[in-house]
């Protein structure tokens, strides 16, 4: 049964929930619909990636669910608490790492971590703050100015900030936009490692690689909807297809009619054909093999294609398949509404 943006209609005593969204909306003045009725829930320690094209209303729902944005109707419960009339056991409980440092460029990296542990309220703790500055290979630098460090340094500043007060929930928006590809892999590691500490991590991205390579699960936002919530495996492995490309020994100048009932395409220089087909489910990222049902149809329907060429006496010299990525599925999950 597929997860639905539907499925945080009441509160939950679910003790695995870590965020609760209930029915958000926000109009903001203007009358502009930023969020549209969005149910959501975070389990405690997923990565949860949060995909939407500009405009959709990721940095809203953050905005709001972080207490900085004031939602039209609908509440947030972090991990059990109201973000409006307990917001301060709410936010205590979230630590935010916008995209880009605003101020402070001449303050020390010490300090601003220090300071910013100090805006929840919370006594200094040196220890938890040279942790901090370890995990995130910032220990050497804490007594550097900001201005001094390279971009990437700073982004992990910035994640030090956020982490200071010993949030359980860490939102990061666009936590590689903008870095080069070495970065934004370093970015990666660090926040797995978050994850392995505990901390539940959601982000927001418009690197559709990214949210392929760390999420747990994804949701997709268009238009303040949220269309869909979904494990990523079953996600690929429900809405991915697979092409089988065929190279032909002789070009076709067209497909023969007797063809007409396969999804194939030929080439324009008609020396070969792709073949689109439903992808068996996967676990792991591997099919599951040819006991599942959906396998066996994939097999016969390859079969059944192999022996109408043979028929047509179109002679096969090479085949490849390829998986639909994570990014077909969005591209075409999007394109699909209206
Ligand atoms: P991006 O990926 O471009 O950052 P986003 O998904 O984060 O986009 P939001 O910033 O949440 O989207 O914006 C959602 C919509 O709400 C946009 O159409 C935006 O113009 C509008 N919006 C955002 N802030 C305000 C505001 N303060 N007043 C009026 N409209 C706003």
């Amino acid at each position: 049964m597929p997860e639905t943006a539907s499925c945080a209609s009441q509160a939950t005593s679910d003790s695995r929930v870590i965020l609760q969204v209930d029915h958000l909306s926000k109009q903001y003045k203007g009358g502009f619909q930023a969020l549209d009725e969005v149910n959501l829930e975070i389990r405690r320690g997923e990565i949860f990636a949060l995909l939407g094209p500009n405009g959709a209303g990721k940095t809203t729902l953050i905005g709001v669910i972080c207490g900085l944005v004031n939602a039209t109707t609908g509440h947030v419960l972090v991990d059990g608490h109201d973000n409006v009339s307990e917001f301060r056991q709410a936010r205590q409980r979230i630590g935010l790492v916008p995209q880009e440092l605003t101020s402070e460029a001449f303050s020390k990296v010490w300090d601003t971590v220090s300071f910013s542990r100090g805006l929840f309220g919370k006594p200094p703790n040196p220890e938890h703050i040279e942790r901090v500055l370890r995990s995130l290979s910032l220990w050497e630098k804490r007594n550097n100015r900001l201005i001094t460090l390279s971009g990437g340094m700073k982004r992990r500043v910035l994640i030090a900030k956020a982490l200071s007060h010993e949030p359980d929930i860490l939102f990061l928006d666009e936590p590689s936009a903008g870095v080069d590809v070495e970065l934004r892999r370093d970015m990666w590691a660090v926040v797995r490692g978050l994850r392995d500490r505990g901390v539940t991590i959601i982000l927001t991205t418009h690197y559709i690689e990214e949210a392929e390579e760390m999420a747990d699960r994804i949701g997709v936002i268009r238009g303040g909807k949220l269309m869909l919530v979904e494990d990523k495996h079953t996600l690929m492995s429900k809405l991915g297809t697979k092409v089988l490309t065929l190279r032909l020994v002789t070009p076709l100048k067209a497909l023969p009619a007797s063809l007409s009932g396969f999804d194939l395409s030929l080439s324009t220089d008609g020396l070969s054909m792709d073949y689109g087909y439903r992808s068996a489910p996967q676990q792991d990222g591997e099919d599951t093999g040819s006991n599942s049902s959906q396998g066996g149809d994939t097999q016969s329907s390859i079969a059944n294609l192999l022996a109408a060429l043979a028929a047509n006496g179109i002679e096969i010299s090479d085949m490849d398949t390829r998986q639909s990525s994570l990014e077909d599925i969005f591209i075409s999950l999007v394109k699909e509404q209206p």
